[in-house]
C-alpha cells in the first residue's frame, strides 16, 4: 500500500470512519523521500529496534519496519487501530502502543519488549504541539536509546540546533547540548504534509553519548543557573542569576570573572563550558 498516495489515505481514512485531529498535531507526510531519509539518517539497520512517537497512517512505521530488526511505536489515538491494522498488515515486527507518550516510561516500555536490543534509535514526525516537552523527556529521563531523529517545526530545530554562544540559542539549547550532541539533517516544506500546516519543518539528529558531555556535580543547579541565564535572552545575566540563585551580585559578579565570563555578559555569549565552570564554582561555594 503507497502510504503517501494521497487517495490511498483518504480511501483508508474514509472506510475506516477515521477524520484528521487539529489538536492531536495530525498532519501527515506525503511527501515520498522524507520517511525513508528519516529511517536511513536515524540509523536504522539490520541489528537496531526503533521506537516511533505518533504513527498516523504508519507512513514512517512502515519504513523503520523495513529497515530495523523490530519497531516499538506509541500513538495516543486509538481511532488510528482498524487503519493501521490494514496499512501494516505486511509487518509483523511492529508493535503499536496506545497512549500518551508524555505518559510513558520509556525505560520500562524498553525492558518489557525490546530488552535484547544494545541499538534503539528513536524517529519520529513529532506532533508540534509537545516537541519541547517529548525531546526533553527522552533526554532527562535517560532510556537506554542511541539517537533521536525528528521532524520538528523549522524554528524549533533552529533553536534546537544552534550554535552555544549564538543569538538563536536558549535554555533549550543548552539543555540538548548537555544530554546529546545535537545535527540539522534537512527541511521539508509544508507541501510535504496532508493536510499542510501553516510552517515548514526540519528533520534534526540528537546523538547521544554513553557517558555525559558534561561533568557536573549538581545537575538541579545547573538547570536552575540554564533557566535563569536564559530567562531575559537579550538581557545580561547578573541580575536575573542573583535573585534566582538568591546571591548577592558583587558576589556572582566576581565568580563570573573567575570563570573567565564578562560581568556585563548576556546569554548569547555564553558556551557549555562557560555554564558548566559557574556552576562549579556556585556549587562550590553552597
Ligand atoms: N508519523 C506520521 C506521519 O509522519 O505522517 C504521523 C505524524 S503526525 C505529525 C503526529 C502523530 O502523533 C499523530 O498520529 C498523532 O495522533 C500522534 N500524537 C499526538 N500526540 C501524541 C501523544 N501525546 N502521544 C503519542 N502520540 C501522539
Amino acid at each position: 500500500m503507497e502510504l503517501t498516495n494521497i487517495g490511498t489515505i483518504k480511501d483508508v481514512m474514509s472506510r475506516n470512519g477515521f477524520t484528521f485531529s487539529k489538536a492531536l498535531g495530525q498532519n501527515f507526510l506525503i511527501n515520498p523521500s522524507v520517511c525513508p531519509r528519516i529511517a536511513e539518517m536515524g540509523g536504522c539497520k539490520s541489528g537496531t529496534a526503533a521506537i516511533e512517537i505518533g504513527t498516523g497512517v504508519g507512513v514512517l512505521t512502515k519504513e523503520l519496519a523495513e529497515r530495523c530488526d523490530k519497531v516499538i511505536a506509541v500513538e495516543i489515538d486509538e481511532r488510528l487501530k482498524p487503519v493501521l491494522a490494514e496499512t501494516l498488515a505486511d509487518h509483523d515486527n511492529i508493535e503499536i502502543v496506545f497512549g500518551d507518550i508524555l505518559k510513558t516510561d520509556l525505560s520500562a516500555l524498553i525492558k518489557e519488549k525490546i530488552p535484547e536490543y544494545d541499538e534503539i534509535v528513536v524517529c519520529a514526525n513529532l506532533p508540534y504541539y509537545i516537541t519541547s516537552p517529548v525531546i526533553m523527556k527522552l533526554l532527562e529521563e535517560r532510556p537506554p536509546i542511541r539517537s533521536i531523529t525528528v521532524m520538528v517545526q523549522k524554528e524549533a530545530a533552529d533553536r534546537l540546533c544552534a550554535e552555544m554562544g549564538t543569538r538563536e540559542c536558549g535554555a533549550v539549547t543548552a539543555a540538548v547540548n548537555y544530554y546529546s550532541k545535537p545535527q540539522m539533517l534537512f527541511r521539508v516544506n509544508r507541501g510535504s504534509f496532508m493536510p499542510a500546516p501553516n510552517v515548514d519543518s526540519a528533520v534534526i539528529r540528537l546523538d547521544i553519548p554513553e557517558q555525559p558531555r558534561y561533568n557536573v556535580s549538581d545537575e538541579k543547579l545547573f538547570f536552575r543557573i540554564v533557566r535563569a541565564s536564559f530567562a531575559q535572552r537579550r538581557k545580561q545575566i547578573l541580575n536575573p542569576l542573583s535573585s534566582a540563585l538568591g546571591i548577592p551580585k558583587q558576589e556572582l559578579a566576581v565568580m563570573l570573572v573567575k570563570c573567565g565570563i564578562k560581568q556585563t555578559a548576556r546569554p548569547e555569549e555564553l558556551k557549555m563550558e562557560d555554564l558548566v565552570a559557574l556552576c562549579e564554582a556556585i556549587a562550590g561555594k553552597k
